[in-house]
């Protein structure tokens, strides 16, 4: 990963430029591969900076931070990307249009709720476990079971995201992803991170999700917070 120097919008524009370079040598086609901003532990400025660099996805792992940062913003999808507590559900439900890391039936059940009682459809992601250094995310022969289950309560299912090992066999996490992916249907594979979305838009992502390699290292301690 090259360090992260210049400004945001310049980061976006070459990282733009490189992943549409490593999806045309992938045989896809430049642009098929969305570019999620994650600003966690990043300040509001950050999201503004990184909707006005073009980017149209940007994503947080945090209900508090998002409350506070996502106000009054430009047109976007906001994706939610932590962890899903049930309690949660309903301000999840009203502060994302996406949420990514649906891995088990009980946090699917309380988001179709909270999004049956504020009257419209959420778009979710069933989140894979493809790797042993990962807490979370359903077994793949769990996931299309899920999915179908999460459709019959009302929820809009649109793919898999995963996230791939801390070291490993990263190809076989990929690889599994994709599978799964394959099952569960949808538009969506959200796979790949600052380390590895070259490997991962080989493997078929159509969305990766970049913190670092767009806003620079985010102040320590942030790894496995609730
Ligand atoms: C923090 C985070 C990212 C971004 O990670 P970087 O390595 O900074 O690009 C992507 N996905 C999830 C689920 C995250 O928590």
């Amino acid at each position: 990963m090259a360090l992260a120097t210049g400004t945001v919008a310049e980061r976006v524009a070459a990282l733009r430029e490189r992943v549409d370079d490593v999806s045309v040598a992938a045989g896809r086609a430049a642009g098929s591969v969305a570019i999620l901003a994650v600003t966690k532990k990043h300040p509001r400025e950050a999201v503004l900076q990184a909707l006005g660099a073009g980017l149209a996805d940007i994503g947080e792992n945090y209900v508090q931070e998002a409350r506070e940062k996502y106000v009054d913003l430009p047109p976007c999808t906001r994706h939610f990307i932590g962890h899903v507590q049930t309690n949660k559900a309903k301000a999840v439900a009203g502060l994302f249009d996406v949420v990514q890391s649906v891995d088990r039936l009980d946090a699917g059940l309380a988001l179709a709720k909270a999004s049956r009682d504020a009257g419209r459809r959420l778009r979710v992601l069933v989140q894979v476990n493809v790797s042993p250094s990962e807490r979370f995310g359903a077994a793949p022969r769990e996931a299309p079971g899920l999915a179908a289950r999460l459709r019959d309560e009302g929820l809009d299912v649109d793919g898999v995201m995963a996230i791939g090992p801390l070291d490993g066999d990263v190809d076989g996490a990929f690889a599994r992803a994709r599978e799964t992916f394959e099952q569960v249907g949808g538009t969506t594979l959200s796979l790949g991170m600052s380390g590895d979305w070259e490997r991962a838009v080989r493997y078929g992502s159509t969305m990766i999700r970049i913190g670092t390699a767009i806003f620079g290292p985010r102040p320590a301690k942030e790894r496995n917070a609730a």
